[in-house]
């Protein structure tokens, strides 16, 4: 069968203007900043403006880990948001805007897919907005700005070799990961050896992901710990100064971008920390609007639910004050298929008995997720090589996990083939069954929180650390970083940090390699295995095929 690419059917897409969307969540024109005729920010004045309306029901969308076969959040986050309008709710989604160097790597985007998309997609994957690139200023500013305190006296007494911010780029480009700066002489500075992360690894990102408001966002810009001096003194950005020109070049990226879905209905696109050493979410600022305008507001966590929801539950929702209604874990056939130990190669033929043997790793997700106190639904994401009884086996299986499966066809159909799921996701967050509380408490030591996430969702018997790391971990203790949730960065394949075991093991340990602190944004970061936060090209880049065609349009990025 012959299917439209995803930038074929975002193309063909009926877009209404954009001050229209904005009206069916009654923003008035004037708080709508356009950026063309189909992207908006929405002003900070008219969402200081919500603070006393009450909020709607708030969804995540998560899903089992990730395999090469693909899941499909971002389609299922789409379509459940046109699915719900579709049965008369009014419902908004909230998803992360893309990262616009891996474009040029791998194929891909971030737009959602088939059916269940938002739109524009071209511009959503590339320059968009601008957020990105002002938060890649912001950042390089205080990067500047600390090189230039350096060799204007060092008044500060900075050591050199203890500057922990680097600089970023939105581009892979892994010439940058470790480089030699200041070289060339007296006037040049001190000679030092740093590097590049690429922006969505940026603390800037974080942050601003997770700031209330402006004046939020610049006291956690001067919490940023930029280095310390000989004594271990930190020193803040804050010490540096910085802090109040960032807040000035983030002031646009800080107010929410609303674009629609190929149904015409509101989605709110904004901001994209990386979720292995951030915590994957888009912003709260975009979220508590949402949650303002619309009674349900789908959004979606990065990767799968061991991180991804995790990290949404202990950070975002207990940093922001966010109450979970419900969650969805979307998982697929193939992907079951492929947890139980079929190749790539083979997802095209049937094998129930394979779909049976992966099914423990959708059941290790739904128990983790219920752990939360919050009701669960699995949508299984229907691919065209699905077979009948395949889509039995995850069904009976989910079944006896005390959970129901829902096959949703919104890829091939749009929100027509999603209204199952829909009417199950209002009838969990209607019964008030919800009774979401963090996995830990802020009071537990932050060793013990790491443990309590390794064996309570990871099923490790235990973490092995280094005397130095438990150490560093009082120290920050002792410095009044106790009460920070952990953020685990590990390979999202596997529930242990091992990306070739899938399915659902037990009797592993969880070695963290490395802490670091992220005082800004406001959590520790957990090293577990190799976390790269300056990718690479490939052997053969998208790019070299990415052009545009007669007509002016973009090809070859989808
Ligand atoms: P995730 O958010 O989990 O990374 P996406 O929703 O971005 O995944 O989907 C990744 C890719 O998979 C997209 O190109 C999308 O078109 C494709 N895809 C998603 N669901 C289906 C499906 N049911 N059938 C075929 N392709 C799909
Ligand atoms: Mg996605």
């Amino acid at each position: 069968m012959a299917f439209k690419t995803d930038i074929e059917i975002a193309r063909e897409a009926k877009k209404k203007p954009i001050m229209e969307i904005g009206a069916k969540l009654g923003i008035p024109a004037e708080h709508l900043l356009p950026y063309g005729h189909d992207k908006a920010k929405v002003s900070q004045e008219f969402i200081k403006s919500l603070a006393d309306r009450p909020d709607g029901k708030l969804i995540l969308v998560t899903a089992i880990n990730p395999t090469p076969a693909g899941e499909g959040k971002t389609t299922t986050t789409v379509g459940l948001g046109d699915g719900l309008n579709r049965i008369g709710k009014k419902a908004v989604v909230c998803i992360r805007e893309a990262s616009l160097g891996p474009n040029f790597g791998m194929k891909g985007g971030a737009a959602g897919g088939g059916y269940s998309q938002v739109v524009p997609m071209e511009e959503m994957n590339l320059h968009f907005t601008g957020d990105f690139h002002a938060i890649t200023s912001a950042h390089n500013l205080l990067s500047a700005m600390i090189d230039n305190h350096i060799y204007w006296g060092n008044s500060l007494e900075i050591d050199a070799r203890r500057i922990v911010w680097r600089r970023v780029m939105d581009m892979n480009d892994r010439a940058l990961r470790d480089i030699v700066v200041n070289l060339g002489g007296v006037s040049n500075g001190f000679p030092r050896q740093t590097g590049f992360d690429i922006t969505v690894a940026s603390e800037v990102m974080a942050i601003l992901c997770l700031s209330n408001d402006l004046d939020d966002l610049q006291k956690r810009l001067g919490d940023i710990v930029v280095a310390y001096t000989r004594a271990k003194t930190p020193i803040y950005a804050r010490d540096i100064k910085a802090d109040g020109a960032m807040t000035v070049l983030l002031k646009d990226a800080m107010q929410p971008n609303i674009v629609q879905t190929l149904e015409n209905n509101p989605a709110f696109v904004h901001g994209g920390p990386f979720a292995n050493i951030a915590h994957g979410c888009n912003s709260v600022i975009a979220t508590k609007t949402a949650l303002k305008l619309g009674e349900y507001v789908v959004t979606e966590a990065g990767f799968g639910a061991d991180l991804g929801a995790e990290k949404f539950f202990d950070i975002k929702c207990r940093k922001a004050g966010l109450k979970p209604s419900a969650a969805v874990i979307v998982a697929t056939v193939r992907a079951m298929k492929m947890n139980g130990g079929v190749a790539k190669a083979d997802l095209g033929t049937e094998n129930v008995d394979a779909v049976k043997k992966g099914c423990p790793n959708l059941g290790r997700h739904i128990g983790n997720v219920k752990g939360f106190g919050v009701p669960v639904v699995v949508a299984i994401n229907h691919f065209f090589s699905d077979t009948d009884a395949e889509i039995a086996a995850v069904k009976a299986y989910v079944a006896e996990q005390g959970a129901e499966a829902i096959l949703c066809k919104h890829w091939a159909l749009g929100s027509e083939g999603i209204e199952d799921l829909a009417k199950k996701v209002v009838q969990m967050a209607e019964s008030g069954a919800a009774n979401f509380a963090p996995l830990y408490p802020d009071e537990m030591p932050l060793f013990q929180k790491l443990q309590t996430i390794a064996k309570r969702i990871y099923h490790a018997d235990d973490v092995i650390a280094d005397k130095a790391i438990r150490d560093q971990l009082k120290t920050w203790e002792a410095a009044g970083y106790g009460h920070l949730p952990i953020c685990v960065a590990k390979t999202q394949y596997s529930f242990t940090t091992d990306p070739t075991v899938r399915g659902a093991p037990t009797g592993h340990t969880v070695p963290v390699r490395e802490v670091r602190l992220s005082a800004g944004a406001g959590f520790i970061v957990a090293i577990c295995g190799e976390i790269m936060t300056m990718p690479g090209l490939p052997r053969v880049p998208s790019a070299e095929v990415i052009r545009l065609n007669a007509d002016g349009h973009v090809e070859g990025l989808f």
